[in-house]
């Protein structure tokens, strides 16, 4: 807990200072050899159901340790990824780490929980991504209908798209499908029809403004209308009881957020579920 606020205050201590004194150049040359110099690393953040309050799915996230500036979060690095081609081998990585953690961790293989995958729009411009899990579902024991890939929604995701397609061929392959940050920026709601959609996830800064304004009906509205399309709801950023108080009686299926866990190392969430 306390570890983790030390990290996010230094990530933004450190970034700012990195970006005063660099420029994206480096940071995008430094982030095309983070791979293959070890320097990324997972770290987990369980999602519960609200009835039990039992976890039952984790979100990878990807961390960068650079050797010199230290942490760097993915808010900073992710879209740096994007801008320069380096974002499907960061998430194809992330992708086989994942597979590869969770085949040596024996309490998770026991438990089986739901492990969901952020991918980027432009993965999903990336036509050799479906070749890639199939080819991984070949040589790795994967149970597809484990596996959640999370995606934002992209002016990209027109109903004739490339990248509509590619999400097809995920859907077809067994792979649940969440829709991640609803409610940020410009969603648009023909995405819960228009896209193979499982799950629903409502963007942290909807949560956290949940007791203004017309937020709270809207939530609620988006959740019958997502359990009438049969997608389940997960809230994330929840940080405080009040929350999850009204999102229980909004009908909300899971909850993520600090006010239960923060991201950690699998070996740590297996503990904990294993207690459990
Ligand atoms: P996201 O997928 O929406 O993930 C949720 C973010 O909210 C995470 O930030 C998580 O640590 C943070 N969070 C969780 N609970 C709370 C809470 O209660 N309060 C607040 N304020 N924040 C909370 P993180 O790990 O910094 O990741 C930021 C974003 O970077 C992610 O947002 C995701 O879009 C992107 N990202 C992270 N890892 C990857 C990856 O491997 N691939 C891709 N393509 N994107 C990634
Ligand atoms: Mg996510
Ligand atoms: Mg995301
Ligand atoms: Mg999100």
């Amino acid at each position: 807990h306390t570890i983790e606020d030390a990290n996010t205050f230094f990530h933004i201590y450190n970034q700012e200072m990195y970006y005063k004194k660099l420029n994206n150049v480096r940071l995008k040359n430094d982030l095309r050899k983070a791979v293959e110099n070890k320097e990324l690393y997972l770290v987990y953040q369980p999602k519960l159901d609200l009835k039990q309050k039992k976890i039952v799915a984790l979100e990878a996230l990807t961390r960068w340790k650079h050797p010199q500036i230290g942490s760097i979060s993915p808010e900073f690095f992710i879209p740096i990824a994007e801008n320069s081609n380096l974002i499907n081998k960061i998430d194809k990585w992330v992708i086989k780490q994942v597979i590869s953690e969770l085949n040596k961790n024996d309490i998770l293989k026991k438990y089986q929980k739901t492990i969901s995958i952020n991918l980027s729009p432009y993965d999903l411009k990336d036509n050799s991504l479906p070749i890639f899990l199939e080819e991984l579902i070949e040589k790795e024991k994967i149970n597809t209908n484990q596996i959640d890939f999370e995606i934002t929604e992209s002016v990209l995701l027109d109903s004739l798209s490339n990248e509509l397609d590619n999400l097809n061929k995920l859907k077809e392959l067994g792979f649940l499908i969440s829709l991640d940050d609803f409610g940020k920026g410009y969603s648009s709601l023909s995405y819960l029809t228009k896209l193979p959609l499982d799950i629903l996830k409502i963007d942290k800064s909807f949560i956290k403004n949940i007791n203004f304004g017309s937020n709270k009906i809207l939530i609620e509205k988006i959740i019958e209308l997502s359990h009438q399309l049969n997608l389940k709801v997960v809230a994330e950023g929840v940080e405080n009881k009040k929350e999850v108080e009204i999102l229980q009686k909004l009908n909300c299926d899971f909850v993520q957020g600090y006010y239960y866990y923060r991201p950690m190392p699998l070996e740590e969430i297996a503990r904990i579920i294993d207690r459990n």
